[in-house]
């Protein structure tokens, strides 16, 4: 009896260890470096300790500060928090940060952050529900945080050849597909992209594709050194791109790509990361809602700007302990 129940024990774990398994491998792509498996994830940070421990070191790399006064602080014994030596304020590692009053472990912060940077397309918070195991309510606010902590601070302009583009995504069509509105004067939600070949990816939840709109996305994002900006043939981009070297692609005459001088005029760089935005929607995130759009783009660029880097796991976390609390209330509201 006993051995039935280990066989079934040890099946049901084996089980449950090629299903993460598999979810590693489903969403971990040949492009992507390895970052972190579920065995070095476990062996470094397998317990709270060992999280506090790690979140301590990106946090202050020359010991503990006071938030307060940024005076030296000493530990106070067994209590994860510290004193600090001058106004003896009382703070642990997490305060003030995105982990903020979590009563979430810190292992299951950590897993669930690996999950997120693993996912390409992204991770549902019912797939984190199930795969870490909480409730539905706190997955959700869980991957609300970990997302916001998902932000580039400082964002070098753009350069060399450059790809624009608009994309529209969920809701439903003005008229239906009977009229066949499915891109341009619908009602979906515009999303703005822009890629350097060989570069970083820049999404933006956009309100309209008037020129003056895109103009705002360029002079923020791009160079003025630029070589050139590629886009379609959407009237607003001669106004919008002003004085920029620009190339039209004719897609109204189906025109996808050609060659000038060596240069491939295209814009299926950042048409590509668009197919895998919209992949994430229809594939992890189901619906999502367009007041929380812009988040998920940012979780999204943050991810595929790192796609070649080995820490993005620790990068993640490091935005995590210096980004501030975002409230249940806020993130609702
Ligand atoms: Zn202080």
């Amino acid at each position: 009896m006993l051995d039935h129940l280990r066989v079934e024990q040890v099946l049901h774990e084996f089980v449950a260890g090629h299903i993460l398994r598999m979810l590693f491998l489903f969403h971990g792509d040949a492009m992507n470096t390895p970052n972190i498996n579920l065995t070095q994830l476990t062996e470094q940070f397998g317990t709270d300790e060992k999280c506090r421990k790690a979140l301590e070191q990106l946090r202050w790399k020359d010991g503990a500060k006071c938030p307060r006064c940024d005076s030296s602080a000493t530990a106070i014994a067994n209590r994860f928090q510290y004193d600090c030596d001058k106004c003896h304020y009382q703070f642990s590692v997490t305060a003030g940060t995105i982990f903020h009053d979590s009563h979430l472990s810190l292992w299951k912060w950590f897993m669930t952050t690996a999950l997120l940077c693993e996912a390409k397309k992204g991770m549902s918070a019912c797939q984190i529900q199930r795969t870490v195991g909480m409730s539905y309510k706190t997955a959700w606010y869980l991957c609300h945080r970990i997302r916001a902590a998902m932000i580039e601070i400082d964002k070098p302009k753009l350069n060399g050849q450059i790809e624009m583009d608009e994309t529209y995504i969920g809701g439903k069509a003005r008229g239906g597909k009977a009229q066949g509105i499915t891109g341009r004067g619908s009602d979906k939600e515009i999303v703005v992209g822009i890629r350097q070949r060989n570069g970083e990816l820049r999404l933006f939840h956009s309100k309209d594709v008037r020129a003056k709109t895109l103009a705002k996305y360029i002079r923020e994002n791009v160079s003025q050194d630029v070589e050139v900006i590629i886009t379609d043939d959407l009237p607003a981009y001669p106004r919008a791109i002003g004085d920029l070297p620009h190339e039209t692609v004719n897609h109204t005459t189906k025109e996808y790509a050609r060659y000038e001088n060596g240069a491939c005029i295209s814009t299926n760089t950042v048409e590509s990361a668009f197919s895998l935005l919209k992949r994430g929607i229809v594939g992890s995130w189901h619906k999502i809602s367009a007041k929380h759009l812009a988040a998920y783009l940012d979780e999204m660029t943050f991810r595929f700007n790192r796609r070649k880097r080995s820490d993005l796991f620790i990068d993640t976390l490091r935005h995590m302990v210096t980004a501030d609390p975002l409230t249940f209330e806020r993130l609702t509201a």
